[in-house]
């Protein structure tokens, strides 16, 4: 845990959000700029800034989408598609560096993305 981390806050419970499903490792709660009807961010509990740092946490990476999962089937979009991403680094305009994993639905996403 990082003191002043923004997501390390939100996991702690410091700041407020809706927490849309949890488990012991992992939080996922909505995007507070949505991109599209559906856009949920899945975070470790544990910090670290990105998925270049995630070695020997394949485990959690693989909870986290599980989680991701869960969530568009809750919000019923299993069917109609969605997208799942970590953005890493700048060229990914990775802006928060706490590792987290988008999930975006809800609308036709365009590929290749901008
Ligand atoms: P990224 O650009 O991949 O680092 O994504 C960071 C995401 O965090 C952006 O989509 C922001 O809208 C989102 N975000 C920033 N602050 C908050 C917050 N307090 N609650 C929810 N989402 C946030
Ligand atoms: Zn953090």
């Amino acid at each position: 845990m990082e003191e002043s981390c923004l997501f390390c806050k939100i996991a702690r419970g410091e700041i407020p959000v809706q927490r849309l499903a949890e488990d012991e490792h992992a939080l996922a709660f909505p995007d507070l700029r949505p991109q599209a009807k559906v856009h949920v961010l899945v975070i470790p509990k544990e910090h670290f800034a990105s998925l270049k740092e995630a070695e020997g946490k394949w485990d959690l990476i693989g909870r986290m989408h599980a989680l991701a999962v869960r969530v568009a089937r809750e919000k019923g979009i299993d069917e109609s598609g969605f997208r799942t991403v970590f953005n890493t680094g700048p060229d990914a305009g990775q802006t928060v560096f706490h590792a987290h994993l988008h999930l975006l639905g809800g609308r036709a996403l365009g590929w290749p993305p901008g």
